[in-house]
């Protein structure tokens, strides 16, 4: 038998949301993704870099940019970042891996509130780094006991998946001035649809970073693409823990072009903001508890677990699915993703006829 690391050998694996084979008639609203398509400008791209050359998809061949120059140059263009300040990652999942790679070892500290993006605990494990966690209350609010943290890494998620919750730059420029010796992480996969953003503590701070994603905001969760805004000594020591070629060569000219037509992104986020507005007050109207939302997805409370679980397998019955945690303090909710006013309505309908029957 192979034997694992023992901190390995004793984790559960990530389990992401079902995702359903391409073309399946279902309404998916369990991971977040963006209802619209991504810009006409990235399949410009792609189709530019496949027929560059005198052979189709010659340029396959050849490995792709180490650096994602282009990529990181459109980010940093529009965000006003210096591009050396700019990593990019396969998903931003994988600058999280890269992150505690490279500052939690064994027996380390890392810590966050609870319960937020389950894949820090995992990659927490993975490392066999030690987890310290402090419950949030039922108002989402910061913990107390985060600030002052002597963890190597604290991470929040701002908006918090799943509760939707934004954390203000001042509060979390005090939670960075509190740490001892700590980077704060945080997590703003779902920023643009947000009233504001930490990106201005990159440049003010020495110890936070800001992560983004093409995932939401972009409409491409199918190409990878993941963005870090770091101090210079941080993003200098990235380099180190990252795969060569972690980037394929369609994803940094698709990633280019998107981050580059800032004009689609932001008819999308408004759209997906209108939409939001009307699912909270509907979903209200059904009288489920809901949580203000700053993201593209909602979590409402309901009477108990059972309910909110009988709700997750009523609507998947009939197509439509959701997302459902079983864990302690979500297990009375359910988290739906804005999809198009047409996809939430339909939700809408069989949620309001679960709740009759
Ligand atoms: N952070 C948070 C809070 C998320 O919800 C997600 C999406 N699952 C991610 C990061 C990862 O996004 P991606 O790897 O697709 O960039």
């Amino acid at each position: 038998m192979p034997s694992f690391r023992p901190n390995v050998a004793a984790m559960a694996p990530y389990v992401p949301g079902e995702q359903p084979p391409a073309g399946a008639k279902v309404i998916k609203l369990n991971t977040n993704e963006n209802p619209y398509p991504p810009s006409p400008k990235v399949m410009e791209a792609l189709q530019a870099e496949l027929s560059a050359g005198p052979a189709p998809a010659e340029r396959l061949r050849l490995y792709s940019d180490p650096k994602a120059l282009a990529f990181r140059q459109a980010a940093a263009d529009v965000y006003g970042v210096p591009v050396e300040q700019v990593i990019a990652g396969n998903g931003s999942d994988e600058l999280l891996a890269m992150l505690m790679r490279a500052f939690a070892g064994e027996g380390d500290a890392i810590a966050y509130a609870y319960p937020t993006y389950v894949l820090y605990e995992t990659l927490a494990h993975a490392q066999g780094a030690k987890i310290v966690t402090h419950d949030y209350p039922r108002t989402f609010a910061l913990p107390e006991q985060l600030f002052g943290s002597k963890a190597k890494l604290v991470f929040v998620a701002s908006p918090n998946s799943p509760s939707g919750t934004l954390y203000s730059v001042d509060q979390l420029r005090t939670l960075a001035q509190s740490l001892s010796d700590g980077v704060l992480v945080v997590d703003e996969a779902y920023a643009e649809f947000a009233l504001s953003t930490a990106l201005p503590l990159v440049k003010e701070l020495n110890n936070v970073v800001v992560l983004r994603t093409l995932s939401k905001s972009h409409s491409l969760a199918g190409m990878r693409l993941g963005l870090m805004y770091a101090p210079q000594e941080i993003a200098a020591g990235m380099w180190k823990v990252k795969d060569s070629y972690n980037l394929d060569r369609l994803a940094i000219v698709a990633g280019a072009a998107s981050l580059r037509d800032t004009e689609w992104t932001k008819a999308n986020v408004t759209k997906v903001r209108a939409t939001r507005r009307f699912l909270t007050n509907a979903m209200g109207a059904l009288g489920l508890e809901v949580l203000p939302s700053q993201s593209n997805f909602i979590f409402a409370r309901m009477k108990d677990a059972a309910q909110a679980a009988g709700a997750y397998r009523a609507l998947k019955e009939q197509g439509i699915l959701i997302r459902y945690f079983p864990m302690r303090l979500l297990d009375d909710g359910i988290r739906v993703t804005v999809g198009t006013d047409k996809e939430c309505e339909a939700f809408l309908a069989a949620l309001g006829t679960y709740l009759k029957g």
